[in-house]
Parts: C-alpha cells; structure tokens; sequence
C-alpha cells in the first residue's frame, strides 16, 4: 500500500473518500499511463473546492494495478499524482491524503479494493468515524470496500451503467448512480 499525506491534521473531523479513476478523472481501459492520458472530469476540481471550502477532508483511496503489472512506470505513477495534486490545489481544492493499492490481482494483497485495507489504514490514521463517512467510487468493487470497512458508498455512474438513474449493477447488486462526483457530493451534503 502507498500512502502519500499531504498533511497530519485534518482541517476537521468531517471526511470524504473518493475512487481517483472514474470519479476524479476519466477512465482508461489500459491504464492512466503517464500525465498525457490524465483527464479531469470536468465537474471533478470545482467539487473538490466546494468540500475544501466546507472543511470537508478528502482521501483518495485507489486501486492502480498498473504499477506491478508493470504497465505504469514508478516515476510517471508519481507525476501523475503530484501534477493531479497541483491541479486540484490550481483549482482552489485539497486532497488530505491518499492511499494506493499497486498489486496486481493475483498478488491478493489486503488493500486491492473491493478489500477494505485503505480505507481501514486511513480510518485509523485520522481517527475516521466510518459510520458517518462516505466512499463515492464508480465500481461495485468500491461500494464492496466501503461497506466492508464500514461506511457507506454512493456510486458515480459516469458512463458505463447509466448516469442517475436506480439500477442493477453487475452481481445483482442495486445501485443508484449518481452522474458525476459534483452531483454526489450534493447527494451526500446537499448544496454546499
Ligand atoms: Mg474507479
Ligand atoms: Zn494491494
């Protein structure tokens, strides 16, 4: 698991976990490779300012297989986050932390969602009350992690299943998408 904290103290005892693929930027089926194939969605800086402004700590937690399967580099994995980093904080948001599984399935490691690993390390670090926190993340594999570390997940439904609709998801689990992170983020707080 790697952890990147971008600071010790939360700004306060309200949090926030987001997927980064599909939730914070589009998708790639064959990786976000380096910081050329790294796409904001376009509603994903100004939700990230919104919870920023409203003392909400966001923590990323992310699956990136890439890395031990050998298809992202070290180096251009770690541009890729510092530059989403500096995007965010262009676009006046803040990320607390995040925490990244680079295993590949095969590895089966504690941390590769839908295993709640990340979540747990995170929840323990800040002292998180996972009861009153959300995941939001775009794959069954994500609400499968929250609900085993015990929060509660929303789903993003961007593109693949619809967008808002109230739904079967894959493996008879029902879900209801939201369309993108800024309007799950209004699910969850309302209008901030
Ligand atoms: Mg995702
Ligand atoms: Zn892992």
């Amino acid at each position: 698991m790697l952890t990147w904290i971008q600071s010790p103290r939360p700004r306060s005892d309200k949090f926030l976990f987001v997927d980064r693929d599909g939730v914070i930027n589009a998708d790639r089926e064959d990786f976000i490779k380096n910081w050329s194939e790294y796409r904001f969605c376009p509603d994903a800086p100004e939700a990230l300012r919104r919870l920023k402004q409203h003392g909400i700590n966001v923590i990323l937690i992310s699956n990136q297989s890439g890395l031990n399967r050998g298809i992202i580099s070290w180096p251009d994995f770690w541009d890729i986050h510092l530059r989403m980093v500096q995007g965010i904080h262009q676009a006046g948001g803040d990320i607390l932390a995040a925490f990244y599984c680079p295993h590949r399935p095969d590895e089966e490691c504690t941390c590769r969602k839908p295993a709640p690993g990340m979540i747990l390390a995170a929840g323990a670090l800040f002292s998180i009350r996972m009861e009153a926190t959300w995941f939001i993340g775009d794959r069954v594999s994500d609400l499968k992690a929250a609900e085993s570390a015990g929060c509660r997940g929303i789903l993003v439904a961007r593109q693949q299943w619809g967008c808002g609709r109230r739904q079967d998801g894959p493996e008879g689990i029902e879900v209801r998408g939201f369309p993108d992170l800024a309007s799950a983020v209004k699910g969850i707080f309302g209008d901030l």
